[in-house]
This record gives structure tokens, sequence and C-alpha cells, in this order.
């Protein structure tokens, strides 16, 4: 709460403080350069005549970055419930993995017999992967679970095309389905067909209306966008591939289902994972993430170039695929978010996979059934590793709407569940524990949400009081960015 008492140049308690480029002009420099050694290494004509750059003291920039990451949040911070995106704690050791200076200092394009460790772990991981699904081959090519999607698409369309069913042109989508399922679609020009759900399932009746000679595919996240595993899957398996379309996998939400079940033997075609989400990837700051793609043995022939490969005696990059869809991300992929992934599951072990799954499922249910009594819980029952509640009542007796209570948890410490998606639950909110926070953190999460929901609303509505910066104008920021940087107070020289 900002006090009248804070001195001038303070906001909540904090200093103001310019950003560095702002600042400098003092005696001290971090370090110099000093301008003979520069001589014979960069030529005259590559160089800057002016370089806008802060002279600053050593002290003064470990303290700039050391203020501002303590105004940030993350998943070090403390619990990171933001649902769908799986935002667990990452392990050290598997950030430590990829700095190992082989690794951290490698180039793709080195000799393999210089890259045996590397190519051996990727070697491994698309093993691994392929096993965890149920799927003839992995590639580790792509960047994220909406490149998979990419990538999956392509390489049904390429099998679909192989066949000479060329009028194939539609992909199936649940309502239930993420906002990535579509638009991948779309991209590669299907037309998107959505079928509504039924209880938040898919609905078999509008499936079975749906498909035809023109389905190219079935686009299903399961578990589901709301927690809820598909009980007809394998009947939604048989009327697609009736119909002759194929199924494709959104294994977004893997952690519900690693080590229990897998979509290989529930009859899918192509899966994608999000490592990033299932396993042990640093995400939400846009960073790089691995959106591994696996393929049935009929789908395995079109999957990209290069993969790892082994003969025996050496790994190396098989290229010899030809009828591959080509490359879809340079070199082989996010090798560090891969090889981050594969630190986790060499720590986990076959059983300890298994367990992440039971601990997520145990998480999530656990605080469903502590807050279904305060909150609505559209669909009862049992979830697996996410659960969405809705604030429809609070906001119809209270005047107080999901957002102001993802504001309100802020206030509490904890960074805010994700809010009004999926879109068929009214003011939705969307909570995943993650297998990685231990009970007194979900019980303290459990004790906040029920505070807020008795708070005084106007005091939720105007939420947060304690973090860096209260409510933004998101509807300005979204549309009138300002992504670029402009020195308002240039230091003096
Ligand atoms: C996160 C997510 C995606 C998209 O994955 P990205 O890695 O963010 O591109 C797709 N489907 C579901 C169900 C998701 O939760």
């Amino acid at each position: 709460m900002s006090s009248q008492h804070e001195p001038a140049g303070y906001r909540q308690g904090r200093w103001k403080e310019p950003p560095l480029l702002e600042r400098g002009g003092g005696p001290s420099r971090a370090a110099t350069l000093p301008e003979e050694d520069l001589e014979g290494l960069v030529p005259v004509t590559l160089r800057r005549t002016h370089l806008r750059w802060p002279d600053v003291a050593e002290n003064v920039v470990v303290r700039h970055f050391t203020r501002l990451s303590n105004r940030n949040f993350g998943v070090d911070s403390g619990m990171y419930p933001l649902g769908s995106c799986t935002m667990k704690y990452n392990p050290k050791i598997c950030d430590e993995t990829v700095w190992l200076p082989g690794i951290a200092a490698q180039h793709p394009a080195q000799d393999e017999s210089t890259l045996q460790g590397t190519i051996g772990a990727l070697y491994e991981m698309q093993t691994w992967l392929a096993e965890i699904a149920g799927m003839h081959e992995v590639t580790l090519q792509p960047a994220a679970g909406a490149h998979g999607e990419f990538t999956g698409l392509l390489l049904i369309d390429a099998y679909h095309q192989d066949h000479r069913q060329t009028q194939r042109d539609q992909v199936i989508v649940p309502d239930t389905a993420h906002g990535t399922n579509p638009a991948t679609a779309g991209m590669l020009n299907f037309e998107v067909l959505e079928i509504p759900s039924k209880e938040g399932q898919v609905d078999l009746e509008r499936l079975k209306g749906a498909v035809s000679d023109r389905t190219a595919a079935l686009m299903l996240t399961n578990p589901n966008t709301l927690g809820i595993f598909e009980r007809d899957v394998a009947e939604i398996a048989a009327i697609v591939h009736e119909a002759g379309g194929l199924l494709y996998y959104d294994g977004a939400n893997f952690n519900a289902i690693l080590g229990k079940c897998r979509p290989g033997d529930m009859g899918f075609d192509v899966v994608h994972f999000n490592l990033h989400k299932t396993l042990a990837v640093p995400h939400g700051g846009g960073g790089p993430g691995s959106g591994p793609v696996g393929a049935s043995e009929a789908l395995a022939p079109y999957l990209p170039i290069p993969m790892a490969a082994y003969d025996g005696t050496r790994y190396y990059w098989d290229t010899d695929r030809p009828k591959s869809v080509g490359k879809v991300r340079s070199w082989q992929g996010s090798t560090a978010a891969v090889l981050r992934s594969w630190s986790y599951l060499k720590c986990l072990g076959a059983q300890g996979a298994t367990a992440l799954t039971e601990v997520a499922v145990l998480n999530a249910n656990y605080l469903r059934a502590a807050l279904e009594g305060t909150y609505d819980l559209p669909f009862p029952g049992l979830r697996k590793h996410e659960f969405v509640l809705s604030a429809q009542k609070l906001k119809e007796e209270r005047n107080v709407r999901a957002l102001d209570i993802g504001k309100r948890l802020l206030d509490y410490g904890f960074y805010a569940p994700t809010v009004y998606f999926p879109l068929l639950v009214h003011e939705a909110i969307m909570i995943e524990p993650t297998e990685s926070e231990p009970k007194e953190e979900l019980d303290r999460f459990i004790a906040a949400m029920k505070s807020i929901a008795t708070e005084d609303p106007t005091l939720v509505r105007n939420a947060p009081y304690h973090t860096s910066v209260s409510r933004v104008d998101e509807v300005n920021a979204a549309r009138h960015p300002r992504l670029s940087f402009r020195m308002e107070h240039p230091p003096s020289p």
C-alpha cells in the first residue's frame, strides 16, 4: 500500500531506479578496454564511432541486476500455478549439464567425432521419448509445442498426399483445445471443424457427424484443457481411423500420463511433447522450448532430417530419409532444452518419471478438493494434473472477477493462475500446481484462495498492493506496445 511517508524518488518503498543506460558519468567503470588492444583486432571500418555504453562501476551493475531480479517473480521465488503452462521448479542440475564447458562451447557444425557425447544423449532422448509415447520414432527438431503441431500436421499432410488422398483438407478440433491447434491447422491451409464438447469431453455423436473422406486428422489434447482424461479415447480413435483420418495427440499435458499410458497404445499416429512443460526447461520468459514429435511406423518416413543415429560404434547425423518433409528448425533444434530434459529424466529414472505423474495429479486433486466448496468446479469429479474453477458466483454476488482474484494472489506471494482460459468456462481460474510443490506451499495457497473469497470486494478489485507495479493498462499495452527504448535522461558526459 503506497504511503504518504515515502521519501521523494521512492515508490512502494523502492527507489525508482533509472535504467543502466541512463546511469554513469561517474569516475569509475567496471572495465576498460585499452585502445591499443583493439588495433589489428577490429578493422577501423567496422568500429563504431560512438557507443552508448554506460560507464558504471561493477557494484552499480551488480546491485542494479540484483534489485531487478528481486522485483520479478519466478519458480525460484514461489509457487507458480499457471494452468496449462506447467511452471514447475527446474532442478539446477539440469542447468549444470548444459553449462559443462564441453557442451556450452560446442557448435552444431563441429565434426561428428567431436560431438559423440551430445549426439549420443540426443539419440538416447529420441529413443526414450519414442518409448514413453508408444511411437516408432521421434524428432527433436521443433522449437515448441505449437511448432511440434506444425511439424506433425506436415507429416499427416505428406502421408495423405503420398496415399493419393489429396481431398483430405479438414482438421477436427474439440472446443476444449488449446488455441494453437486450430491456428496450426489454419496455417497449413486446412479447414478447421470445431466440435462442441459434452460434459467437458468429446461428444461422440458430434464427432461421428464431423468425420468424412475430407478428414485429414483429429487433434486431441488428452487429458484435455479441463484436466479431464477422455473416457472414450479408444472409440474416438476408432471413429477417426474408420473414416480414413489420422490422429494427432497434443501431448502438452504429458505430465499427467508419463509412465502410466501411451498415446500410441490409444491408437494415435503422431504426438508432440512440450519438454519445457513435461520435463525441466525454464520457460515463461520466451526462452527456447522444445517440442519433439513422435510418429507411428506409417508416418516415420516423413519425419524431418537430420535425426540422431547410432550404427553400433558411433553416433552420427542421419539424413537418409527420402520422404522427409525436410528441415523445420536450424541445426538440430533446441539442444540445450533437450539436454536439460534429458538430465531430468536421467535423475528420475523410469520409476521417478511415473512418480512425477502421480505427484502432479495428487497435488492438483488435493487443491481441487480443498477449493471446490469455495469456488465452483464445472463438471464434478477427479482431475489429472490441473483443474479449472469458475468465479462466476463470486462475480454475481460480490462483483469480484477471476482477474481480481489472480491479482490479489500476487499480494500473498503467489503467481496468478491462468484466467479466462479455457473459454468454455465463465470466469475461469485454471490451476496447475505441478509435482514440485510441497504440501506446506499447497496449504498456503488454499488458505490464500479461501481468504480472498471473503475479503472486502473493493480491496480485491484494486489489488495488487505489494508488487513493483499495481494494475497495468493491459488493453493499451497489447494495442499500443512501446517496444523500443528511448533515453529520457541521458547521462551527463
Ligand atoms: C502449451 C500448449 C500448447 C502450445 O505449446 P507451446 O510450447 O507453448 O508452443 C499446445 N497445446 C496445449 C494443450 C498446451 O497447453
